[in-house]
């Protein structure tokens, strides 16, 4: 990816409150299993005891691997699931607490971009149609022709030219449906856009132009944003904290200079590790120590550490005691053994070459 994407990255927020606080969020799916003679009810963990806040003009990246909570995190935030412990609060209000009418108008400022843009668009409609269909909904009294310029506004600030209006979603390619998305998920001036991995079914060169795109337009319009990925190098370019999930809690929680230049938890190691490095010599060492198999089923967790059956670094303790997360120099992390671990990790690289 491009590295002048990096640094033109937002380098200073002003802070005062956050716009967004998650606190302590828990959620279970509840799923049969079994043929109709021996069907059983299960439940499965998505998320235990998600905790962070988001500030205006804020971008925090959210990564795991599939299966770590993340699109979970990512409805709970938007209002369309409810938790089942612990509250979200946006700009002051529970979400949860709303009545359906105020919910319903709390999520105008609350807006999601899809990961597939070809299938997350109505192909019987004109793009023009989809675009409008939001205004439409949520001001009705709006007068046509002010419908249309707005449409025609929002698709000139992504990069669609205004005259395409009349056309179909599969007359575009994958990233000008994405441009396409995002317009709608624009449209109704929100506050916080979710981008659920808006960039995975993506070719590399058109994932960094959309990355660039979402940054603009964050910049421009003053946007909070969770861009959520299962890749750290596409985040990096993004986000000005990280938040690591795994097995749906949160591993470590940092500001991206920091998780990037030394990242503590063992298994935001393994991810960045796990990063392919473009270099044969260097990638066969740097694989050696990346990521090994798979993640433990949700409906089956370890007893202690979340990540104890996979942690090269798991001592008796982790496969006993579940750890909590904790702050530690200038981050939030989930790991027994963070002190000791700090003291190893600080001789030695994540990357064999320099940092990427
Ligand atoms: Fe590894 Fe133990 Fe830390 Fe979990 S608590 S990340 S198993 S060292």
């Amino acid at each position: 990816m491009d590295k002048s994407a990096a640094q033109s990255k937002p380098t200073s927020t002003i802070v005062i409150q956050p716009v967004l606080t998650v606190e302590q969020v828990s959620y279970q799916y509840q799923i049969s299993s079994g043929d109709w003679l021996h069907r059983k009810q299960l439940s499965l963990q998505a998320l235990q005891q998600v905790s962070f806040d988001l500030h205006r003009g804020e971008t925090l990246g959210v990564v795991g691997e599939s299966g770590s909570g993340k699109s979970t995190l990512a409805r709970i935030v938007l209002g369309l699931l409810r938790p089942d412990h612990g509250r979200v609060c946006w700009r002051g209000e529970v979400l949860h607490e709303l009545d359906a009418e105020k919910l319903r108008s709390k999520r105008k400022e609350l807006q999601l971009v899809f990961q597939d843009p070809q299938a997350a668009l109505n192909p019987r409609m004109t793009i023009g149609e989809i675009l409008a269909e939001p205004l439409n909904t949520f001001y009705p009294k709006m007068a046509t022709l002010q419908v249309r310029e707005r449409v025609r506004g929002m698709l000139k600030m992504v990069g669609i030219l205004p005259n395409q209006v009349n056309r179909y979603a599969h007359e575009f390619s994958g990233g000008q449906c994405q441009r396409i998305g995002i317009a709608r998920a624009l449209i109704l001036n929100p506050r916080l856009l979710v981008c659920d991995e808006p960039v995975s079914a993506l070719d590399v060169s058109i994932q960094a132009q959309i990355i660039q795109l979402l940054q603009d337009l964050q910049r421009k319009l003053q946007l909070s944003m969770i861009f959520i990925a299962h890749d750290l190098s596409v985040v990096r370019y993004i986000s000005d904290r990280v938040l690591v999930m795994y097995l749906g809690q949160v591993m470590e929680l940092a500001s991206c200079d920091d998780l990037y230049a030394k990242p503590l938890h063992p298994y935001t190691r393994a991810l960045i590790q796990s990063v392919p490095i473009p270099d044969p010599d260097l990638e066969h060492a740097h694989t050696e120590r990346g990521l090994r198999g798979e993640p433990p089923s949700p409906l089956n967790p370890p007893v202690g550490c979340p990540f104890s059956t996979r942690c090269p670094y798991a001592v008796e303790r982790c496969h006993q005691e579940k750890p909590l997360l904790r702050p530690y120099a200038e981050r939030l992390i989930t790991c027994h053994r963070v002190e000791e671990l700090a003291d190893e990790f600080s001789t030695s690289t994540v990357r064999p070459s320099a940092q990427a």
